[in-house]
């Protein structure tokens, strides 16, 4: 339901004052609901203390009711927008969701979107009371991964439920965060709600591509308290689809690639020389590369991540994450560990081969041999050291590294705040009580890593649960359980003004 900006009026105002206002008991109107359903709604009494806690699950539901059917129109036209690489389809989109926050009482004054090459980003400023305060960050992306219709079983841009699953491009990577993102803010702009720390909404034009936006977002806004980034993290569902536990992103590796070049003066076919020849040469170059482990590191991140998913399996590999955890660095754990390809990244930096480039004709001497070397760097590694072990790994000066571009970020892993931690453990709670809320430290690359590298703690707290390798995100069917919609919006709901009061 769509309620004018005037619905919100000086009462909601007052009511939001009154729940900060402490120890007294809080009697009065549902203090967070559109006119409509006041008329329906017993009184209530509350203490403050309980009212600040966002209330009884029963006032968030109601009200994430409420919210329901403007925030599914507006998913509808976000799957809708192509906001895919090379259609430009970003900035339009983003003029859009302006309009949208506008209309809900934003000055156009906070409302800015920032033209960045074939893209925008958007900035939406939610003014806090207290001036002296930093902001936090939110962080979201308006574009996504393409998307072919020929060899999806339904149109991509078309938002489909069925059978409990929303079905469209976005819909699991990020719209559904985005949207019920956007729509906190309208809803609590409507509530008359006042931070005490202002928020900044930073969402992205190009962070599936190029993130030339997300760069000029981090120039701008890195004098921030925080950045919570809905992009990252979330909740893990088991078969059943019971909650196996919650991961608070709070660090990522760094993603560089090197290109491994060999030159040889070529010549006629029939005439070989094995020693000169650039394919053998490079070929051998990447046998070693690949037979290569770099050190075993962790950080705190790792090793509460590490614990809580041994506590949550059994087996030799969940064994090796409790004996790595208890005993951090244990080399026997972590062989174990590394043998497994979805955690090897959690123990080291992974460097592997992922392209080949090389020859130029079929009966002809190669003059050329390319190869990519994609690695993901723990936190805390630079670049250059792994471009040098790299060298000595390969050892041969005939074959020349460099780094390709854009220049690899690097990315330090955020401190763990406790009383960020803490939020975001009270509000998953809220859905599933006694979860448990782990930090963790993601492989691959997401808007905070710019962030991180200018000197702002993010934390990645995607509101989802899925199961995982269920969501098919930047995949063919890409979808997102539909309970994820209100739940989203009951968790940004009640976890800004938690972070924010
Ligand atoms: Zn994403």
């Amino acid at each position: 339901m769509t309620l004018p900006p005037a619905a919100a009026g000086s009462s909601h105002r007052r009511d939001w004052e009154a729940l900060r206002s402490a120890q007294h008991l809080y009697c009065g109107g549902p203090q967070k609901l559109p006119e409509l359903s006041r008329m329906f709604m017993p009184r209530v009494c509350l203490t403050a203390a309980v009212a600040l806690a966002f209330a009884t699950p029963q006032v968030l539901a109601e009200t994430t009711a409420q919210a329901m059917p403007e925030t599914m129109a507006m998913l509808r036209h976000a799957v809708a927008a192509q906001t895919v690489e090379g259609k430009n389809q970003v900035p339009a989109f983003a003029r859009w969701l302006a309009g949208k926050l506008e209309s809900a009482g934003f000055a156009k004054s906070d409302v800015e979107i920032i033209p960045v090459e074939h893209t925008a980003a958007l900035v939406v400023h939610y003014r806090g009371s207290d001036k002296s305060l930093k902001p936090i960050l939110l962080s979201a992306h308006m574009d996504v991964v393409s998307a072919n219709p020929k060899d999806w079983q339904r149109d991509p841009f078309k938002l489909v439920e069925e059978h409990g699953y929303l079905y469209g491009r976005g819909v699991a990577d990020m719209k559904t965060n985005l949207i019920t993102l956007v729509e906190t803010f309208v809803r609590l702009k409507r509530e008359g709600f006042v931070p005490k720390r202002q928020m900044i909404l930073v969402l992205s034009g190009d962070e599936e591509t190029d993130m030339a936006s997300t760069r000029e977002l981090a120039k701008r806004y890195h004098d921030a308290e925080f950045l919570l980034n809905a992009d990252a993290g979330g909740g893990t569902l088991d078969e059943q689809g019971k909650p196996v536990l919650y991961e608070i992103q709070a660090a990522e590796k760094s993603y560089a690639d090197f290109l491994l070049t060999v030159t040889s003066p070529g010549g006629h076919s029939s005439e070989p020389d094995p020693s000169h020849n650039a394919i053998y040469k490079l070929a051998k170059a990447l046998d070693a590369v690949g037979a290569y482990a770099f050190p075993v590191r962790h950080n705190d991140i790792t090793l509460a991540s590490l614990k809580a998913l041994g506590r949550h399996n059994s087996g030799p590999l969940a064994e090796a994450m409790r004996q790595f955890a208890a005993h951090p660095g244990d080399a026997k754990a972590a062989a174990i560990i590394s043998a497994d390809p979805a955690y090897v990244g959690q123990v080291r930096t992974t460097c592997v081969a992922t392209m080949l480039d090389a020859g130029h004709a079929l009966n002809a001497l190669p003059q050329r041999a390319d190869a990519n070397v994609n690695c993901r760097i723990f936190p805390g590694v630079s670049v250059a050291s792994v471009k040098a072990k790299l060298a000595q790994v390969i050892d041969n000066p005939a074959v020349e590294i460099s780094v390709r571009p854009p220049p690899p970020v690097e990315s330090p892993a955020s401190p763990l705040r406790p009383h960020v931690m803490a939020a975001v453990a009270a509000t998953i709670h809220q859905r599933f009580p006694g979860v448990e809320v782990v930090p963790g430290m993601s492989s691959g690359a997401s808007d905070s890593m710019y962030f991180r590298n200018a000197g702002v703690p993010c934390y990645g707290v995607s509101p989802n649960f899925a199961k995982p390798n269920d969501t098919f995100a930047h995949g063919l069917n890409e979808r997102l359980p539909a309970a994820e919609v209100p739940a989203a919006l009951d968790f940004w709901h009640s976890l800004l003004p938690r972070l924010t009061e």
